[in-house]
């Protein structure tokens, strides 16, 4: 009886629903937009990654369409076989020219990116020195490459260097990693100080800009371009999924770097490319940011006027810095609570407590998007005000 063998999954989930850890999954009904329906409720939706709009905006959804007309819904192979279309390489260039590097290659996602980069790269010899907050794909991508991990305390830049000291004379490839904006905390790494690391101690640098792509630097191009650091990083990883708008995760990296990830990149030569409407899509999210940098302007605009309301409210947003605004609550059961009682009351804001961060540290995180108007971001600070006094979550 397979009940009887996955009997201990029931008493899991049992164990979380009485710890008020249970999760439903929200269900949207309709487009990922700054008000929308989830589970028949309208909400201010403060949990997307759709930075700058782009998941729902017009010319990304006809280029997508025109890609489908031209070239189909999929693309029928993985990379290395037949599945690698003009399109693809075509989005590759772009993405290179746009990040200033010699080359890029696109996975399925950023956590493939992450994930079959790192164990493709690293290997049992080697060492891996990552700072403790890094995202689970980087993690996942540490323990495949069955490296030695060395893991930081967040953004600590001297303990970094201890490790690396502690390193001395160590014979196998080391590579320094870290989150450019950090995806529970919205703080940014300090990477003019890592860089300076990896180069001291000779240290492949790479860093996971998910949340900085379309968000930081000139026209969006992440946080090597915002700290002035071009040609510093050795590998840069992006995500295609966040304010790019659709799926997907790429590096940029040496033309060298890239072609022996076509060899070793197991996400890349086993399982299949996206269709060509993800790439179409992606190709004019990219030349929007060129084209219309007010956007970002505008995500820049929302994300000062709803910090500095949450600040003035009292609330604890700890060390956020971006678009990513977390609302420290500790306990987590009460995270969870908060956020159910916000989404009755009109706003989605995701309460996130252990494994996705520290016991203690569970939070309600609010991302604010371009494409809010200030009127919604009054109305979520007002909302915000009124269930977090009722939960005595402020005074
Ligand atoms: C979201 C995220 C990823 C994964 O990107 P997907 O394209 O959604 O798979 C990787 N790294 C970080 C830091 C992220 O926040």
């Amino acid at each position: 009886m397979p009940q009887a063998q996955l009997q201990y999954l029931t008493d899991e989930l049992n164990k979380l629903r009485e710890q008020g850890l249970y999760q439903k999954l929200r269900v949207l009904e309709g487009e990922q937009l700054p008000v929308a329906r989830f589970d028949g409720r309208e909400v201010i939706n403060l949990s997307s990654n759709n930075y700058l709009g782009l998941a729902t905006h017009p010319k990304l959804k006809q280029r997508a369409l025109d890609a489908i007309h031209k070239l189909g819904v999929g693309s029928g192979a993985v990379r290395t076989i037949a599945g690698t279309m003009s399109i693809h390489m075509e989005l590759e260039d772009k993405i290179a020219r746009f990040k200033h590097a010699e080359a890029s290659v696109v996975f399925q996602s950023g956590f493939t990116a992450n994930a079959g980069t790192v164990a493709a790269i690293i290997g049992h010899d080697d060492v891996i020195v990552s700072d403790e907050l890094n995202h689970a794909s980087i993690i996942d991508g540490c323990r495949l490459s069955k490296a030695e991990i060395r893991r930081f305390p967040h953004k600590d830049v001297e303990a970094c260097e201890k490790v690396l000291k502690g390193l001395a004379g160590y014979k196998g490839h080391k590579l320094l990693i870290t989150d450019g904006v950090f995806s529970m905390d919205g703080d940014i790494a300090p990477l003019p100080d890592l860089v300076r690391l990896s180069e001291e101690y000779g240290c492949i640098m790479m860093i996971d800009d998910a949340h900085a792509s379309g968000v930081l630097g000139r026209n969006g191009r992440g946080t090597v371009d915002h700290f002035g650091l071009h040609g510093k990083v050795d590998i840069q990883v992006g995500t295609l999924s966040k304010a790019i708008g659709s799926l997907g995760g790429y590096i940029c990296s040496t033309r060298d770097t890239i072609e022996f990830l076509y060899h070793r990149g197991r996400p890349f030569l086993f399982s299949t490319s996206h269709p060509p409407s993800v790439a179409a899509s992606c190709l004019a999210a990219f030349q929007l940011l060129e084209e219309e940098p007010q956007l970002i302007e505008r995500l820049w605009t929302n994300t000062r006027f709803f910090k500095a309301g949450l600040i003035k409210l009292g609330f604890n947003t700890g060390a956020s810095e971006t678009p990513i605004t977390p609302i420290m609550v500790g306990d987590a059961a009460l995270a969870h609570e908060f956020s159910r009682e916000l989404f009755q009351a009109g706003v989605f804001a995701q309460g996130i407590g252990y494994p996705t961060v520290p016991v203690g540290k569970a939070r309600v995180r609010t991302i604010v998007t371009a494409t809010h108007t200030t009127d919604q971001l009054s109305q979520a600070l007002e909302v915000l005000e009124r269930v977090a006094k009722a939960l005595r979550i402020l005074n």
